[in-house]
């Protein structure tokens, strides 16, 4: 299948090119993107030209920032074609059900991504957790925001969700995982006072389980989950991409690399059985911690 590529930045160049082009299933037919381009795939700045010029493209992958991104999901399904969102799939929760109902309704794939949700252990996690009592979980996911976002002053713009945006994803983990669903309950939220989102959140649910999100972490860097049962304790390390049950390593590998082909074989699927797969439950629980949560101002943060 033919697909347009939007959004030619640092995720776009590091693992959507990449799967793109080693998958039997896509052809990289376009890109649209105000800077960027890949060598020797035609480029558009804007994605009304890429709609115009490329009728034959069937899928839309979206690798933008979350706030322009509903926009650019608009046109590409009022112009007949599957659409694939990066995640966060959107800046409100309600401009996704807008896209949804869009989708729906011209009988076209929706598919919000959550590539976390595609690490090698992540599946063998839910497998053993599914028999089991959650009695206790807790995340810590702290990394360094200026070696993964290097210069994107967006994430700390309002809608660029701040130290959510690799929160979310392991929430998308947590909510993938756990047999039974938790709600939000508290969260203390850390902003800096020169920005408009959080770098660092500490969220309580319910359930027993909390939160522990920063973007300050220099040096070794943290994503783990780790999940007490009636039955044994498991950790998801590596962004869910190892498995330890009761101390000893049964899965996985610390390679994240598998992750985007896994997204790209998935909207292949989805395409050829004619459904969507759109689950925000991750989003709800980032936009409850911003209903909810309480404020403190900290220190200035420039990149
Ligand atoms: P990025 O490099 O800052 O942005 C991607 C591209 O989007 C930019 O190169 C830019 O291309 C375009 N863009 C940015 N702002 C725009 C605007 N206001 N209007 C139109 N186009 C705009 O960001 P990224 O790190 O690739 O992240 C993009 C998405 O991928 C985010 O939702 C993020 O959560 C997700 N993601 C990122 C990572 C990561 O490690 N960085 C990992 C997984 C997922 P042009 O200027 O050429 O138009």
């Amino acid at each position: 299948m033919k697909l347009a590529l939007v959004g030619i930045g640092k995720i776009a160049v590091d693992q959507h090119v990449p799967a793109i082009t080693a998958s039997l299933d896509w052809e990289l037919a376009a890109t649209v993107s105000r800077k960027g381009h890949v060598e020797g795939v035609e480029s558009f700045a804007a994605i009304e030209a890429m709609l115009a010029a490329r009728p034959e493209v069937e899928v839309v992958s979206l690798a933008l920032p979350p706030v322009p991104r509903f926009a650019y999901a608009w046109a590409a399904l009022q112009a007949g074609k599957h659409v694939m969102l990066e995640k966060p799939p959107g800046a409100t929760l309600a401009e996704v059900h807008a896209l949804q109902a869009l989708a729906e309704e011209r009988g076209l794939t929706l598919y919000a991504t959550w590539h976390s949700r595609m690490a090698h252990a992540v599946a063998p996690a839910k497998a053993w957790l599914q028999s089991k009592t959650v009695t206790r979980a807790h995340i810590t996911w702290r990394e360094d925001v200026r070696k993964w976002h290097p210069g994107q002053d967006w994430v700390f713009e309002p809608g660029g969700m701040g130290v959510f945006d690799p929160g979310s994803n392991a929430l998308s983990i947590l909510t993938k995982i756990l047999p039974t669903p938790v709600h939000l309950t508290a969260a203390d939220l850390d902003f800096p006072s020169n920005r408009q989102t959080p770098i660092a959140a500490r969220l309580t649910f319910s359930g027993n389980v909390t939160a522990d999100f920063d973007w300050r972490q220099e040096g070794h860097q943290t994503w783990d989950i780790e999940v007490e049962t009636n039955e044994g304790q498991l950790a998801l390390r590596m962004g869910g991409n190892v498995l330890e049950i009761d101390g000893n390593t049964v899965a996985g590998t610390s390679s994240i690399m598998g992750e985007y082909p896994a997204l790209y074989a998935r909207m292949a699927e989805l395409v050829r059985l004619g459904e969507s797969d759109v689950d925000l439950s991750p989003m709800v629980h980032v936009s409850d911690a911003m209903t909810l949560g309480r404020r403190a101002s900290v220190d200035p943060f420039s990149f």
